[in-house]
């Protein structure tokens, strides 16, 4: 019996679907080479932007043919599956089995069902979210999630009503996972959750922090390997955590705080509950107490009402805080939302445009942070070898971008020291240092 799965979206969704694909095979499941030889299909969704649902909607056009052609069950999971429910198999009649965000853990029992049953099924009535017990089948780096769902309810995101209320996973739980990590050789340990510093477990009547949490991790982590968390809010990046990031090498100093807008009246728009005094207050004190901090960022460009003051001011803020890398993107309208009532005001072209401005700006900012670096020695993780010069490796540094040296390739898996020398696009030439 052999499978294909197919991930979208976000971290959470490769994560969930590493625990999936871990689950099928331990049921005797194998992984086919490609689509084409698989019994079962696995289509994990997401549901963030109306973009996302129609590349996948063009997937599911694409099974709709295979279908003519042979016999195979058709699986839709995820975010998707969770907004839509039996409204997705009543568009897309292709499809055999939809498994909502709360169902994924038990999407063995379902396709059973479905299998014994030969009928569609729908399992997305929601219940409790189960976090299942290893998400990673890598050799040296693995997500590790650690709460799911959202309590923020910004006015443009989809999240909370697909994923729910937040959910702090059992400590214990996650300290098996990362020894079982370790015991496979795993180096770099990526922390998760939609708001992953909102994490807050009450054990035996006390409140078990994010900061606490990452004292657990770092205790068991130190001296095998790195640690990184994604993703933050602003509104609860807390002193605490700052100083955990300042004090102890095992995490690497380098955070992704988005801000998403850089004028007060759009942030209150968004919800999303701090101001843009408070977010430049909260860069300044990272990069004073965090020697060598990194901080990345996501931009919303063209939210309902900007004006263009608003989007100066969203200039503005990027010049003050100077990011290191920052994802940018313009509004689209999300069904569901809170925001999807105040229209879609800001004209596709104005939004290109300013998007366009927003980008070349920051690869300015970006290129002057990278060469602010150069000479610099820095630790990366062997990740590969590179595709252009086998006879090179790639690594990933702390700060989260890609260096080119020389090397052997049994080195990948493994942490090496270089010196950063030179910049080619965003990545960094460099040279290994014994
Ligand atoms: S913090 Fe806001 S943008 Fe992020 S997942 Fe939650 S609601 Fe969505």
């Amino acid at each position: 019996m052999r499978y294909w799965l197919e991930t979208y979206g976000c971290q959470m969704n490769k994560a969930e679907s590493e625990a999936l694909a871990i689950e099928l095979e331990a049921a005797g499941w194998t992984q086919g080479g490609d689509s084409t030889d698989a019994d079962l299909v696995v289509l994990n969704t997401c549901s963030v932007r109306r973009t996302a649902e129609e590349r996948l909607e063009g997937r599911l056009g694409h099974y709709r043919h295979e279908k003519e052609r042979r016999r195979f069950t058709l699986a839709v999971v995820g975010c998707m599956s969770e907004r839509l429910k039996d409204e997705f198999r009543a568009r897309f009649p292709e499809i055999d089995l939809v498994v909502g965000t709360f169902q994924k853990g038990r999407f063995l029992d379902a396709l059973g069902e479905t299998l014994r049953s030969h009928r569609p099924l729908t399992f997305a009535d929601g219940g409790e979210y189960r976090f299942a017990p290893l998400h990673s089948r890598g050799e040296f780096k693995a997500f590790l999630p650690v709460m799911h769902g959202c309590n923020n309810f910004c006015s443009y995101c989809i999240v909370p009503y697909v994923r729910g209320p937040e959910v702090s996973r059992p400590p214990e739980e996650i300290v098996r996972e990362l020894d079982e990590l370790q015991r496979r050789g795993v180096r770099e340990v990526t922390l998760l959750g939609q708001n992953v510093n909102s994490y807050a477990y009450l054990n035996n009547g006390t409140r078990l922090d994010f900061p606490g949490l990452l004292d657990i991790v770092a205790d068991r982590m130190s001296g095998t390997g790195w640690i990184r968390f994604l993703t933050s809010h602003p509104k609860d990046c807390s002193r605490a955590l700052i100083e955990r990031l300042a004090g102890t090498r095992a995490f690497c100093r380098h955070i992704h705080l988005p801000v998403q807008h850089g004028s007060d009246r759009i942030l209150d728009l968004m919800n999303r509950g701090y101001t843009r005094g408070d977010y430049l207050k909260l860069v300044r004190d990272i990069k004073n107490t965090v020697s060598g901090a990194t901080i990345t960022t996501d931009i919303l460009i063209g939210f309902p009402t900007e004006t263009e003051k608003d989007f100066q001011d969203t200039l503005d803020l990027m010049r003050e805080a100077e990011f290191d890398d920052a994802y940018t993107y313009y509004y689209n309208p999300r069904e569901g939302t809170k925001a999807c009532a105040l229209g879609d005001t800001v004209s596709r072209e104005e939004k290109l445009r300013r998007l366009r401005e927003i980008i070349d700006l920051h690869r300015d900012v970006k290129r002057k942070r990278q060469f602010d670096r150069l000479g610099r020695t820095e630790r990366v993780l062997v990740e590969g070898v590179s595709k252009k010069n086998p006879g090179e490796l790639l690594g990933r540094t702390e700060h989260d971008e890609m260096a080119v040296f020389t090397g052997p390739p049994d080195a990948i898996g493994t942490f090496a020291t270089v010196r950063l020398r030179n910049l080619q696009g965003a990545t960094f030439r460099a040279e290994p240092v014994q």
